[in-house]
């Protein structure tokens, strides 16, 4: 067994359809935990599951080891509905990643109001909602933790990208903030703040560019590692503080970036 230890227990992945979750919910079934997926795109989220199941085809059909929760999680209705789902899935929510988002740009000034309220409800307000459901039922189980990702946006800006800079901020802030509300619970709550990540956000962002190639090229000389980094190497992060590995560690932001923040110039 894995030092992290996570053999039985269950995880609700969000956005696990693509990129950081999917990579997050591959991970935590290659553990051995049983993980909900949740994304508001239906035919990416269940082809995870899919692929989740492929790794034990030898297990018995009722033995469920995944399951795909459609949700969009800025909304309260399908948050509680994503607590009630998993629980009538597994039985118990021992580990919640809020990791769904949304890249968005423009600044304060060519920002529309919508696009400010839709980054902010899909990267933010979606923290508050989907704990404020999950969190009864770590309270029940007798601890918990949940893993949020936040992004190197947390503590250094873009230009253009007020909205999702904003978000991001709020995120470790309000990571801080649950881990001082729910440490006596044995619920734990840290974030993650990733670099530049191939995934398909990231192609995205590529795209708003000029010359989507060129950037990508530029985008790697930043890193003191030479290079952008993988889905799995967030995941890989973010196991580990879901994990009872990480028992000690609560409230705090950790970098996964190849030190993209440690260069002055
Ligand atoms: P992605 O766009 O590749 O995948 C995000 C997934 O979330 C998609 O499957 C999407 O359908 C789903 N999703 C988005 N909004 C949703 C909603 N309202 N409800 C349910 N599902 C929703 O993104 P990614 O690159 O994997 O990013 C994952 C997280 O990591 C995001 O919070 C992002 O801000 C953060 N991040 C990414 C990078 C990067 O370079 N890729 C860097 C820093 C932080």
């Amino acid at each position: 067994m894995s030092f992290l230890n996570l053999e039985g227990k269950v995880a609700i992945v969000t956005g696990g359809g693509a990129g950081i979750g999917r990579a997050i919910a591959l991970g935590f079934a290659r553990e051995g935990a049983r993980v909900a997926v949740v994304d508001w795109k239906a035919e990416d989220g269940q082809a995870v599951v899919a692929e989740i199941e492929k790794l034990d085809e030898n297990k018995p059909l009722d033995d469920l080891t995944a399951t795909f929760i459609h949700a969009d999680v800025s909304k309260d209705a399908d948050a509680s509905r994503i607590a009630a789902e998993a629980i009538a899935a597994f039985g118990r929510i021992d580990i919640l990643c809020n990791n769904a988002g949304i890249q968005t740009y423009g600044t304060v000034e060519s920002t529309a109001e919508e696009i400010w309220d839709k980054t902010l409800g899909v990267n933010l307000k979606s923290i508050y909602l989907v704990s404020k459901y999950v969190i009864p039922h770590m309270k029940q189980a007798g601890g918990g933790s949940i893993v949020n990702t936040a992004s190197v946006q947390s503590v250094a800006a873009l230009a253009n990208s007020a909205a999702y800079v904003a978000s991001k901020g709020g995120v470790t802030s309000l990571t801080q903030e649950m881990a001082l509300d729910f440490g006596r619970y044995n619920i734990r709550v840290n974030a993650v703040l990733p670099g530049s990540i191939r995934t398909p956000m990231l192609e995205y962002s590529a795209s708003q560019t000029p010359d989507p190639q060129k950037a990508m090229e530029e985008w790697n000389k930043l890193y003191a590692l030479g290079r952008i980094g993988e889905a799995v190497e967030v995941a890989n992060l973010i196991l580990f503080l879901a994990s009872p590995a990480a028992s000690f560690i609560t409230g705090a932001p950790y970098l996964v970036d190849g030190g993209l923040v440690a260069r002055l110039f």
